[in-house]
């Protein structure tokens, strides 16, 4: 299945979209209701194909007319959400989890339902920018909002426009991630990348490395290289890349420090780029554990359209 995430924009012609939103927010509020209630009555949880029958009769009450704004796939998927959800809290309680059971949901902060029916058309008018280009914009939003009076009208206006504009941002980067990650994942077949520790590295240098993002292009990678034939091998992040000497195997331990981007190895003698000799040891453990898989008869290629 494949899946897809869009923002919908406040716009006239998502008029109709926007009601629809709504009157999905109005329906899981009401299960959720109906769900208290019958708890309340019978001490038991309602069965989502109890609810799901129950809706569909109430679809003729001029009252509940907003359930036939939506799909009635999008119905039942709210129905199964929060069954899910039910069943997820239920099973917490019983292994003494404390978790909350869902609740209601303000209308305004709902904003998401699910589209299972066809007949919807995706607008794709996404551009490639450059980043740089942005950081004088952030710079730009920030000081126009940081000059508004507290409070105003004309503060939230410039709080939704550096909004917006981080999404923006956000986008070009998943593109930008997306297109990289198809270009390799086209070029190679083997691809070797070290297995780093996303949550340690951002403890320690911060806001910078979640920037990057390199967790989320990391996924976008497997995902194309698991639909392409492509075999993405991690190295696990204990394998002392930067350490070892890509020449003689030499392990030195000093270039552990960040800050030292060239060394010569204290045994044999070569010169090294940390980056690269980091890189060339990553294929190499890459390359190692891809002949181990193959010869304990595991076969490479997931794929299994080019045998
Ligand atoms: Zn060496």
């Amino acid at each position: 299945m494949k899946t897809f995430c869009f923002k919908l924009y406040k716009a006239k012609r998502n008029q109709k979209l926007h009601k629809q939103i709504n009157a999905a927010g109005l329906t899981y509020n009401y299960c959720i209701a109906l769900h208290k209630r019958y708890y309340r009555l019978y001490h038991k949880s309602l069965n989502v194909y109890q609810l799901q029958k129950h809706l569909t009769k109430l679809k003729k009450i001029k009252r509940f007319s907003y359930l036939n704004e939506i799909g009635s796939q999008a119905v039942q998927d709210i129905t199964q959400r929060i069954d899910r959800a039910y069943k997820l809290f239920f099973d917490n309680l019983k292994r003494k989890v404390r978790t909350a059971p869902p609740s209601f949901k303000k209308i305004k902060k709902y904003k998401s339902f699910t589209l299972k029916q066809t007949g919807y058309k995706l607008c794709d008018n996404a551009t490639m920018l450059f980043f740089k280009q942005n950081i004088n914009l952030v710079a730009k939003a920030n000081k126009t909002l940081s000059k508004k009076k507290k409070g105003s009208n004309n503060r939230q206006r410039a709080k939704l426009a550096l909004a917006r504009l981080h999404k923006k941002i956000n986008n070009q980067r998943k593109e930008f991630h997306w297109k990289t990650a198809q270009r390799i994942v086209g070029e190679y077949s083997l691809i070797c990348i070290e297995d780093l520790n996303v949550k340690a590295i951002q403890r320690r240098f911060g806001k910078k490395i979640s920037d990057l993002g390199f967790a989320e292009f990391v996924n976008k990678l497997k995902y194309i290289a698991e639909r392409t034939g492509s075999k993405v091998i991690e190295i696990n992040r204990f394998y002392p890349s930067s350490q070892l000497c890509s020449a003689c195997g030499c392990r030195n331990k000093e270039t552990k420090n960040l800050n030292i981007r060239e060394w010569i190895c204290p045994s044999c003698g070569v010169v090294h780029q940390r980056d690269k000799n980091a890189a060339i040891n990553i294929l190499r453990e890459g390359l190692r554990i891809a002949c181990s898989m193959k010869t304990c008869g595991r076969d490479i290629d997931h794929s299994g359209e080019n045998s």
